[in-house]
């Protein structure tokens, strides 16, 4: 049968919920596009259910504690004025974050740059220009005028449009840690268009803060809504099927063969899993999600916690430029003591891999790290300990789509709505990004266009750059 004809027919209108909001919604992962969309759904009026195969909520937007160290799961920097903050305000949750009051600050062959004003991009080319003899004037312009309207050449690689726009050596590399700092990949792997994108999401924001009793806790005041507005967070509850019925997904199975319906159910677990979820159920639904996840790739990344009694930076957050891998260090003890044991610091630093296509050596990176903290933290081996290192990649990566060419059709199941960083809004980096996709799946969702309108190009149509519906 077509899949035209299987799909049954949308639920039936609401009754009485403000703005067409489903009766009942299932929520399969409890990350940071999984609550967003389930708190959206419940503060409209919807009877939602949150499936969370781990013991705590938010994902890889979490916390644990190791040795009275409050580490995170993923995400530790959160922006003040991105989509996730504007989610907590709209829906009048406590955002426990504290601003960390300077700006980024940019360390450039060993300068500092940018401490504290406006305008970090400018100073971090400026001082790159002066190192390496380019126009910063020339750069900036150019970069200016692409934000206004996008280049023809957008396709090109990053360095490859910023050599051709008068950029020398050392301005590449000041940008190619940015772009690994927030977008999670090395520049050569992005294009022009998609840095672009992200210049123009950010503009004008750019606030981070910490979460001084960790990431989890912001999680844990999303669910808390959920449960407050009638909802129900079931945690070490993890999906095994989906239930399908001609062609709509109308429901979800436990462990123990439990079975839950719903008008909707929104998956944050990533393409490949709720492929996998669709398998026993429905070919034809696993094939059209599995097609759009092979095009899918996950960005890798790889961070090291050190414990010390001084700090290494007196700045909360320092991008790093010139190195083998390592593109941020943080302390976010600066701001936040309450993450460490009194008398204690903690040093968070990131690095991607040299090829973020190929993370087949995890050994051999994290060497590299290494070798960098060496040269950034000069005696770090005897002054302080090394907490952990970890590897992120597979189910658990930075991003689970390298920026600028995640799938934008969220909907390519009827009665199935996609959220989280695989689907992420075109520009938005980190938590913000999966908060944004969370916010215009449940709009669909409420508005009544979330049946499946897949695009000539297979779900992988562009959607504007950080256009708000
Ligand atoms: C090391 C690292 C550092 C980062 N730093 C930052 C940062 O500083 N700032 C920032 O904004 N972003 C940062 N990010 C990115 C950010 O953490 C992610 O983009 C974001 O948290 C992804 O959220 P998500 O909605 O995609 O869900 P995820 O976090 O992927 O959550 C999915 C959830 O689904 C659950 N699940 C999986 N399968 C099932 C199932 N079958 N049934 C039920 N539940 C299931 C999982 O357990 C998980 O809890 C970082 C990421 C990493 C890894």
């Amino acid at each position: 049968m077509s899949t035209a004809a299987r799909q049954a027919a949308p639920p039936a209108p609401d009754d009485g919920r403000p703005g067409g909001a489903p009766a009942r919604a299932i929520v399969v992962g409890a990350g940071v596009g999984g609550l967003c969309a389930a708190a959206r759904l419940a503060a409209a009026g919807s009877e939602v259910v949150v499936l969370e195969r781990l013991h705590q909520v938010g994902g890889r937007w979490s916390s644990r504690d190791i040795d009275g160290f409050r580490l995170p799961t993923g995400a530790f920097l959160i922006a003040m004025d991105d989509p996730l903050a504007e989610t907590f305000a709209e829906l009048n949750v406590d955002f426990p974050v504290r601003a960390i009051d300077e700006r980024t600050v940019f360390s450039v062959n060993g300068r500092l740059v940018g401490t504290g004003e406006r305008g970090g991009l400018r100073a971090l080319v400026g001082t790159a220009a002066e190192l390496d003899g380019s126009d910063a004037d020339t750069v900036l312009t150019r970069l200016r005028a692409a934000l206004v309207s996008p280049p023809p050449d957008g396709d090109v690689s990053l360095p490859q449009w910023l050599v051709s726009s008068g950029a020398g050596p050392v301005v590449v590399a000041a940008i190619h840690a940015l772009v690994q700092a927030f977008m999670g990949l090395n520049a050569v792997e992005v294009t022009a268009t998609a840095f672009l994108d992200y210049l123009r999401a950010t503009a004008g924001r750019g606030r981070h803060g910490i979460p001084p009793a960790g990431s989890r806790s912001l999680a844990e005041n999303l669910a808390g809504f959920v449960t407050s507005h009638g909802g129900d967070v079931r945690l070490g509850s993890g999906a095994k099927g989906l239930l399908v019925e001609d062609g709509r997904v109308v429901g979800a199975e436990l462990a123990g063969g439990i079975r839950l319906r719903a008008d909707v159910v929104v998956s944050d677990i990533g393409l490949a899993a709720t492929a996998k979820l669709l398998e026993h159920a429905d070919d034809e639904a696993a094939a059209k999600v599995r097609s759009v996840s092979a095009a899918v790739r996950g960005a890798p990344g790889i961070t090291c916690f050190v414990a010390s009694q001084q700090p290494f930076f007196d700045h909360p957050v320092v991008v790093v430029a010139g190195t083998r891998r390592v593109c941020l260090v943080t302390t976010p003890t600066l701001v936040a003591p309450e993450l460490a044991p009194p008398g204690w610091h903690l040093t968070e630093s990131i690095s991607t891999f040299a090829s973020s296509a190929d993370c087949s050596d995890p050994k051999s990176e994290l060497a590299e790290h290494l070798a960098d903290l060496d040269d950034l933290l000069g005696d770090w081996r005897s002054r302080g300990r090394l907490l952990q290192s970890a590897t992120y990649r597979g189910e658990w990566p930075v991003y689970r789509s390298w920026p600028g060419t995640d799938p934008t059709n969220r909907f390519l199941v009827p009665g199935l709505a996609l959220v989280g960083d695989a689907v992420k809004p075109p520009g938005w980096p980190g938590t913000g990004a999966s908060a944004e996709s969370a916010r215009l799946a449940v709009n669909d969702i409420r508005e009544g266009r979330h049946e499946p309108a897949l695009s000539p190009t297979n779900g992988l149509a562009t959607e504007p750059g950080a256009t708000r519906r």
